[in-house]
C-alpha cells in the first residue's frame, strides 16, 4: 500500500490546515523512524512531546494487544476498569482528588475553562466570569481555547469569541495585580510556554498567581499538556515549582500517543460538573486509559524522572558546544527534555528552515515559534540513539551557516 501513497497525494485530498515534511513516516522503533524510501531519522520531536517513551514501545504494545482482545469502548453510560485505575494513580501521584478524562489538550483545557466559569457561578454568581491569560500562550484550538491563548493568529477570523477573557504578559505580576479582581474566576498558565518558545515561568510569579487567585478567590490553572507526564524532569512541573493549582490539564504524552487527555481537580470543584453539566463520547474509553496506565506507572518512578533531569542537561550542553562552532543560538533553554534553541538575529525566523534542513541529515526536530528550534525527545531516549542525534544536529548546524 505504501508504494501507492505518495506526499503529493496529501496536497490532493488533505485539507491544507497543515503543510508536513515531505517525506512520510511508514515505522518507526524506539527514537528512531523510517520513512517509505527506508531512509532512517533520529525524532528528536517525540511527536511533539507525545511518544515520551518512544514509537512501539514494546510494554505499551503488550497493554494495546491485551486491552485491544477485551474491550475497546463502551460509552460513559457504563465505566470501565482501566478508567477507574486511570483515575485512582492520578489521584494518588498528584494534587487531585478527581479526574475528568477526555481525549486532547484542547478538549482538556476546554473542561477546565468550563469548570470555573461553573464554579464561579455556582458559588459567586454570574458577575465572576473574568478569564486571566497570558500573551502567547497557547491552549488548544477549540473556540475557547484559542480566545483564551494569546495569539490572535489562531483567535482571530472566526467571528465572535467567548467575553471576558483578558491577556496580559508572561512572568509579569505587575500586570497580573493590575487586572485580577473580584470579578476573576480564572488565571489559566502553562508553567512554561510551549508552543510559544519553550519560555519558563519564574518561581516567584507562579508563587505570586498563587497568592493572588487565593486573595480574589479565582482558580489557578495549569495547562500541563506540554510540559506534564515527566516532560519536565518532574511527573508534573508544578511539583517541581511546588505551586499547587487547582486544575490541571494533561494530554500530549499520557498515553504516547493514543488519543487521551485529563482535567485533575479537587473535590469541591468538581461537584460543579454534576451529572449532565459537561461530556464527551470517547473520553475514558478503556483502550485509551489502559495504555496510560502504563504510561504513567513507568514515567511517574523516580528512578525515571532522575534520568530525563540528567539527560537534559548533557544535551543542553552538547548544543551549547555545538553553537561554540557554529554561533547559530543565542540561548539555550528549558526544563527536562522540552529544550528550545532561539536563533540569532542574523537567523530570525529561519526555525522552520533549519528544521527541512534537518531532515535532509536524517534528523526530525521541531520548532517554537519562528526562531526556536525545539527539541522534545522520547524521555527513554537511549544514549546512542541520543549521540547519533546529536552528530547530525552538529551537521545540520554546519550545513546551516554554510548555505
Ligand atoms: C498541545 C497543547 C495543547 C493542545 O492540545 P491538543 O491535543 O492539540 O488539543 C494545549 N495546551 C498546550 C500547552 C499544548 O502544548
Amino acid at each position: 500500500m505504501t508504494q501507492q501513497i505518495t506526499r503529493s497525494d496529501f496536497d490532493q485530498y488533505l485539507v491544507q490546515n497543515y503543510s508536513p515534511a515531505d517525506f512520510i513516516p511508514v515505522k518507526g522503533k524506539g527514537s528512531r523512524v523510517w520513512d517509505q524510501q527506508g531512509k532512517e531519522y533520529i525524532d528528536l520531536t517525540g511527536g511533539i512531546a507525545v511518544n515520551a517513551l518512544g514509537h512501539c514501545p514494546d510494554e505499551l504494545l503488550a497493554v494495546l494487544q491485551q486491552q485491544g482482545s477485551t474491550l475497546w469502548h463502551s460509552s460513559n453510560w457504563f465505566t470501565s476498569e482501566p478508567t477507574i485505575a486511570l483515575a485512582k494513580s492520578l489521584v494518588e501521584k498528584t494534587f487531585a482528588e478527581r479526574v475528568m478524562f477526555v481525549n486532547s489538550g484542547a478538549e482538556a483545557n476546554e473542561a477546565a475553562l468550563k469548570l470555573a466559569r461553573r464554579y464561579a457561578v455556582d458559588h459567586f454568581g454570574y458577575q465572576k466570569s473574568k478569564i486571566i491569560s497570558f500573551k502567547q500562550s497557547f491552549h488548544g484550538r477549540t473556540l475557547f481555547t484559542v480566545s483564551v491563548g494569546g495569539q490572535a493568529k489562531y483567535s482571530d477570523g472566526f467571528g465572535p469569541k467567548p467575553a471576558d477573557i483578558v491577556h496580559i504578559p508572561y512572568n509579569d505580576l505587575e500586570a497580573v495585580k493590575a487586572v485580577i479582581d473580584d470579578h476573576t474566576c480564572a488565571v489559566i498558565i502553562e508553567p512554561i510556554q510551549g508552543e510559544s518558545g519553550v519560555l519558563p515561568a519564574d518561581p516567584a510569579f507562579l508563587q505570586g498567581l498563587r497568592q493572588l487567585c487565593d486573595q480574589y478567590q479565582a482558580l489557578l490553572i495549569f495547562d500541563e499538556v506540554q510540559t506534564g507526564v515527566g516532560r519536565s524532569g518532574y511527573f508534573y512541573t508544578y511539583m517541581k515549582y511546588g505551586v499547587v493549582p487547582d486544575i490541571l490539564t494533561s494530554a500530549k504524552a499520557l498515553a504516547n500517543g493514543f488519543p487521551i487527555g485529563a482535567m485533575l481537580t479537587t473535590d469541591k470543584i468538581a461537584a460543579s460538573f454534576k451529572p449532565g453539566v459537561h461530556g464527551t463520547t470517547f473520553g475514558g474509553n478503556p483502550l485509551a486509559c489502559a495504555v496510560a496506565n502504563k504510561v504513567v506507572e513507568i514515567i511517574a518512578d523516580e528512578n525515571f524522572l532522575a534520568q530525563v533531569r540528567a539527560k537534559s542537561e548533557q544535551i543542553k550542553q552538547a548544543i551549547a558546544e555545538i553553537n561554540q562552532q557554529v554561533s547559530l543560538f543565542k540561548q539555550i533553554r528549558g526544563e527536562g527534555l522540552l529544550i528550545g534553541a532561539e536563533l540569532v538575529e542574523q537567523y530570525q525566523g529561519k526555525a522552520m528552515d533549519f528544521c527541512h534542513v534537518a531532515n535532509q541529515y536524517g534528523l526530525m526536530l521541531l520548532v517554537a515559534g519562528p526562531n526556536v528550534v525545539r527539541f522534545a525527545p522520547a524521555l527513554n531516549i537511549t544514549a546512542q540513539e541520543l549521540e547519533e542525534g546529536l552528530k547530525r544536529f552538529q551537521q545540520t548546524a554546519q550545513a546551516f551557516v554554510a548555505a
